[in-house]
């Protein structure tokens, strides 16, 4: 053996990383399960669940192709490699360079030696080298340029279908007497159920852990979703709780599948005719645009990035975000829920319920950070820190983005059939039946004013602000909201 390969769980696959030129005669190939990945935060059982199944079944398939290959376990990734060191001698260490600061550190201080980390589309030094040039950091902007530099959707330097975007096609609220696709389901194997019973529960089906699987789902999000992803993509029904997305941010995080991979079907079937180009160009967008985006600015932004809390927020999370049982907030109980029994929900729960409510209500942004990173599958650290920090919460004084996401009950009301069933009125802010979404929403833009009154994208919502008749009233009730949120009483 001439070298030890270190792969990291996010770093599944063979034809990229460290083991894009492996040999079985040459390297030997090292996983590390360590404690300290199980029991230093609340993780998710489902996503550990899915993290180390995977990771077991990787090692296995490079056992079968001859690798020699030490799958350990072990308190930490450091002693992990110890103890292969000690077992085959002071080999040299690679590693594709790894996905957040903290492993690149504790890494690098260890003597491992990287290589290019290639499960991106985009280098970082590439991406730094974009940043560094914008006065703003508009994703459309990065998007567009990723386009035309990788050859996608574009007719020489201009876009297929005259326009960049299709938003406006794709804003549709859920259907109604709509026959959903049926869930694909992934059967257990001796690996799953065996690291389900080492977690303590029955294994999940929702969620493969083998490339067969991600493959699998592939397949099955082109041929029976992909057609209608692009119109349906901001909705949300309690009919179903995945639409038409795809389910592949688990397998793309994690590797089993790399983005090439996925954007080579999507093109595939657009080319084919099989899939109109708003929704070929709306999930080609979640993928070279804003996927490869958030993980540039992670690295941009450096380390120091996920401190930031430039509206001052301070309020604990609370307990609603991990218990569905503590509020009576329908859109809150079935967003919290999803993430309860499968560690996801899609992106406008993420965004417009739970980071919405977390922003309106100041929660702490790391806190809510900690929570998002723990709760959710593909939860990464590269992306969760810029989603949370400067998407979600807009905890970076707009650099990522030009005004808070922020929204009353209209939108969810709008884009879910959330409302009706629901005790609240989304039209009311005032009053025991007020949407504390609505309500919150005003207390909110009153409670910035002077932090926004520079925004020229505000400006509607601020003469909005400006014609309430209502606003001690509203006062009155925000404050009741806010309490009743922290007993989780609402
Ligand atoms: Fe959510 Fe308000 Fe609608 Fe209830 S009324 S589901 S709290 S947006």
């Amino acid at each position: 053996m001439k070298r030890i390969l270190y792969i990291p769980f996010d770093h599944l696959h063979r034809n990229f990383g460290v083991l894009r030129d492996a040999t079985p005669a040459d390297d030997l190939v090292v996983l590390v399960e360590s404690a300290r990945m199980q029991t230093d935060r609340a993780w998710h059982p489902i996503r550990l669940f899915f993290l180390i199944s995977s990771a077991r079944h990787f090692a296995t398939s490079l056992r079968s192709e001859g690798f020699t290959v030490e799958y350990i376990k072990t308190p930490t990734t450091i002693e992990g490699l110890i103890s292969v060191q000690e077992k085959y001698g002071a080999l040299p260490i690679f590693c594709a360079e790894p996905s957040s600061f903290l492993q690149y550190q504790s890494l690098k201080e260890f003597g491992v030696e990287f290589v290019d980390n290639d499960f991106f589309l985009t280098p970082r030094t590439m991406f730094a080298q974009w940043a560094s040039t914008q006065k703003s950091y508009l994703m459309e902007n990065f998007y567009r340029g990723q386009r035309i530099r990788l050859g996608i959707l574009v007719d020489g330097r201009e876009p297929l279908g005259g326009a960049w975007n299709f938003d406006k096609e794709n804003r549709l609220p859920p259907p109604k007497n709509y026959t959903w696709p049926e869930y694909l389901e992934h059967p257990s194997d001796e690996i799953d159920l065996d690291v389900a019973a080492e977690l303590g529960i029955s294994a999940p089906t929702t969620w493969a852990t083998t490339r067969e699987g991600a493959l699998a789902q592939l397949k099955y999000f082109i041929s029976e979703h992909f057609p209608s992803f692009g119109p349906y993509e901001d909705a949300m029904t309690t009919e179903n709780w995945a639409l038409h997305h795809s389910l592949l941010s688990p397998y793309i995080n994690n590797n089993l599948l790399h983005p090439s991979e996925v954007i080579d079907a999507a093109l595939k079937a657009f080319e084919a005719g099989r899939v109109p180009l708003e929704s070929c160009e709306g999930f080609i967008r979640q993928i070279i645009g804003w996927r490869e985006y958030v993980n540039g600015m992670y690295w941009f932004l450096g380390e120091e990035y996920r401190n930031e809390n430039q509206l001052g927020a301070s309020r604990k999370l609370l307990p609603l975000f991990t218990d569905s049982s503590k509020t009576e907030m329908k859109c809150v109980q079935e967003s919290v829920r999803g993430v309860e029994d499968r560690a996801w929900v899609h992106h406008i729960p993420r965004l417009m319920v739970l980071s919405n409510l977390a922003l309106l209500t100041g929660v702490n942004p790391q806190e809510f950070l900690d929570w998002m990173r723990e709760s959710f599958i593909d939860a990464s650290d590269w992306v969760m820190v810029p989603n949370v920090i400067g998407m979600g919460m807009h905890a970076d004084g707009g650099l990522m983005m030009t005004k808070p996401y922020i929204s009353g009950g209209s939108y969810i009301s709008k884009m879910s059939n959330y409302c009706k069933p629901c005790k609240y009125d989304p039209k009311d802010r005032t009053g025991d039946n007020a949407c504390p979404f609505t309500t919150l929403y005003w207390d909110f833009l009153d409670r910035h004013q002077e932090t926004f009154a520079a925004n020229h994208r505000m400006k509607q919502q601020f003469f909005g602000l400006k014609r309430l008749s209502d606003l001690p009233e509203l006062k009155v009730r925000a404050n009741d909201v806010l309490k009743k949120l922290e007993l989780g009483e609402i």
